[in-house]
């Protein structure tokens, strides 16, 4: 195990502070490292994992796309690439998608579009982008600048001007930096790495009406809550909240990466044409017969069902935790993404560590939240291992002290 560190940290950059766990295999809902050592995992390698670990079926779709074709390049049809449309069409109820290779692409096209939309309205190149506070939306210099976070930021400025920042759940903070020259808001319906906040119903219905009076493009990014996380396939979904455009990623290929930015109609027809976008691996075969098979499944588990089941046993375990705990100081989220507050001189990565040490994946959130986003296929008896677990974590930390 100290070999495979020692060799990643000799070769490979020095971006991330890594645990010192080296993941092997995985099965269902649990890990394996290389000492044999197992994990429940509620992590999900960061809310990607919703069917968990060699799901029946998913792995026989990927190997025998691999013995047909991985990758063909936009210049030409392919088979998956139609099917995968379809599906997340119909899931959406959206009208046109474009398949990238990671949530940040997804950003990065669904600003595009946004700016060419106002572009083709109006003739300027002067618009601007109202962010949240708090929000994530990936690290390249476009994403990034919509990113709430100045210590992303500071590095790297300058960054793509035209952005603005409000308070998520804050409709007035909104209201006040819209101006002539506001081409789209950008939000998560439920912030992730911000610490899991969930949009507030009113918040979001606020927004989207003042987006629709302005024809301002509501851009809702569903990356990290979206595909069957909080209870819907998409998360705007059970708010009765259409976005203009949607980005999605992380679960979308179950661990094979790709990620999509979905249009409305309005948005579709006047916005990107050949020429203003691309990518050579983007919608290829092999990550489309993912994408496919995901909502293939999805139907046929009937994943978004089991989430409304599982979920209200899940926050009644984590209630049950804060309500002992006083190191848990409250709980926030929605269905199967859900954050617990730490504090009380307990330091969250503490608590992950040493939720680590017995058996348990979870991760944190922002400074202080422990972040739960478990596979979705996840059954009440490993809420209960969950609940053990965490138990027994916060049991060793406190008597440590
Ligand atoms: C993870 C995440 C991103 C970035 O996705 P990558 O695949 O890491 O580029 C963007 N937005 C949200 C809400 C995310 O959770």
């Amino acid at each position: 195990m100290n070999n495979y560190m020692e060799r990643t940290e000799d070769s490979v950059l020095h971006t991330y502070n890594r645990f010192p766990i080296v993941l092997e295999s995985g099965e269902g809902v649990y890990l394996k490292d290389t000492d044999g050592k197992e994990y429940l995992d509620f992590a999900a390698g960061i809310a990607v994992y919703a069917l968990g670990y060699h799901y029946p079926g998913f792995d026989e779709a990927l190997k025998s796309q691999i013995d047909k074709i991985v990758h063909t390049s936009n210049l030409y049809y392919n088979v998956p690439l139609a099917d995968a449309a379809k599906k997340l069409i119909k899931a959406s109820g959206m009208d046109k998608v474009f398949f990238t290779n990671s949530g940040t692409e997804a950003i990065e096209g669904a600003i595009k579009a946004a700016r060419k939309y106002a572009y083709l309205k109006d003739g300027c190149t002067d618009h601007e982008i109202i962010a949240m506070n708090h929000s994530f939306h990936g690290r390249s210099v476009g994403a990034l600048s919509v990113t709430g976070n100045p210590h992303y930021q500071e590095a790297f400025k300058p960054l793509m001007g035209g952005v603005k920042f409000a308070q998520f759940n804050d409709l007035d903070s909104v209201k006040e930096q819209v101006t002539e020259k506001t081409c789209a808001i950008i939000l998560e319906t439920v912030q992730g790495e911000g610490g899991i906040y969930p949009a507030e119903k009113e918040f979001l219905e606020g927004v989207r009406k003042l987006c629709t009076e302005k024809d301002i493009l509501l851009i809702l990014d569903e990356i990290q809550c979206g595909m069957g996380r909080c209870g819907s396939m998409f998360t705007w979904q059970q708010y009765g909240v259409e976005p203009d455009i949607m980005t999605t990623a992380k679960a979308l290929g179950c661990g094979v990466p790709v990620g999509a930015f979905v249009l409305n109609k309005k948005v579709a027809e006047h916005s990107l044409v050949p020429g203003d976008h691309g990518t050579t691996y983007g919608g290829n075969p092999f990550a489309c017969a993912a994408v496919s098979k995901v909502f293939d499944l999805f139907e046929s588990a009937g994943v978004v069902e089991h989430v409304q089941e599982v979920a209200p046993y899940l926050v009644q375990k984590l209630d049950e935790l804060v309500e002992k705990n006083p190191c848990f100081l409250s709980r926030r989220g929605l269905g199967l993404m859900q954050g617990i507050v730490v504090g009380n001189g307990i330091k969250v990565g503490d608590v992950v560590k040493a939720a680590q040490k017995e058996g348990l994946m979870v991760i944190s959130a922002g400074s202080d939240v422990l972040r739960l986003v478990p596979p979705l296929v996840i059954e009440k008896n490993h809420v209960d291992e969950m609940a053990e677990k965490l138990q027994a974590a916060v049991n060793a930390l406190t008597t440590e002290k």
